[in-house]
């Protein structure tokens, strides 16, 4: 939103500029109207003042969100999953809607001419399933709760995080890896639970999980396949516990 209000501004703005260096080559022109039209110089110059401080303000704001692109309609669950990686906010990562994901809701991976570049200059793309399909069940990605869309968001972040870690070899064994076994996709799909829950996320994770596992409409076969890769609502809570009591004993400690 502020990105669609940012460009309007750019633009009209930029409008008025042509306009205003117009006005003023036909004012000299004309000389005989160079005395009429002074006051109206003057108030020009003032626009061209305020557009000079807009334009600044405008590209100071519109540089911190230049790293994510994010379509409108989840702008707000993206901005609140982002909100809990500092970390990411200088790593470009595009959240695009796609008709169609195989096998799954929420994809992240680096940009193909990723793999070219230093890992600081990486791009990655989160890919969101238009209608969140859950085994036979569709649902609109608007009728799923907030924290859920959250949750999810967090889980993606978290695979970002995982790869960010990363050189380039190793991101191109774990894309190959991922694909071929099993015991490779738990490992992964763990540490992206694993990376939200330690950025403070639990509660969001939890309800993404739960959201899956206590609907009822939701195929067996989807529900047995989250148990088996992901971290369960559980195990987050036990976490989330031994992270509570190593912060009180280090606080013990420094008391
Ligand atoms: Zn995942």
């Amino acid at each position: 939103m502020i990105r669609f209000i940012s460009v309007t501004l750019l633009s009209f703005f930029n409008l008025e500029m042509i306009h205003l260096l117009r006005d003023f080559s036909q004012t000299y022109k004309t000389s005989g109207i160079r005395s009429v039209c002074f006051s109206g110089i003057h108030l020009k110059l003032k626009s061209l003042l305020i557009f000079i401080i807009l334009t600044c303000t405008v590209t100071r704001s519109m540089s911190q969100n230049l790293k994510h692109t994010i379509p409108n309609s989840i702008a707000k669950e993206v901005s609140k999953a982002l909100s809990f990686y500092p970390e990411l906010s200088d790593v470009a990562i595009t959240f695009k809607f796609k008709k169609n994901i195989k096998k799954s809701t929420m994809q992240a991976q680096p940009v193909f001419g990723s793999f070219f570049k230093s890992r600081k200059n990486r791009s990655y793309l989160v890919r969101i399933s238009e209608r969140i399909k859950i085994a036979d069940r569709e649902f609109k990605t608007e009728d799923i709760p907030e924290d859920v869309m959250v949750g999810w968001i967090g889980h993606e972040l978290g695979h970002i995080m995982d790869y960010q870690n990363m050189s380039n070899s190793q991101l191109m064994w774990f894309g190959v890896n991922y694909l071929l076994s099993d015991k490779h996709i738990v490992e992964a799909e763990r540490a992206a639970d694993t990376f939200a829950v330690s950025h403070g996320m639990a509660d969001y994770i939890v309800a993404t999980k739960n959201f899956i596992l206590n609907h009822a409409d939701i195929d067996n076969t989807y529900k047995l396949r989250i148990k088996k890769y992901y971290l369960s609502p559980e195990e987050i809570m036990e976490m989330v516990e031994e992270k509570t009591k190593e912060k009180e004993e280090t606080e013990q400690e420094a008391s």
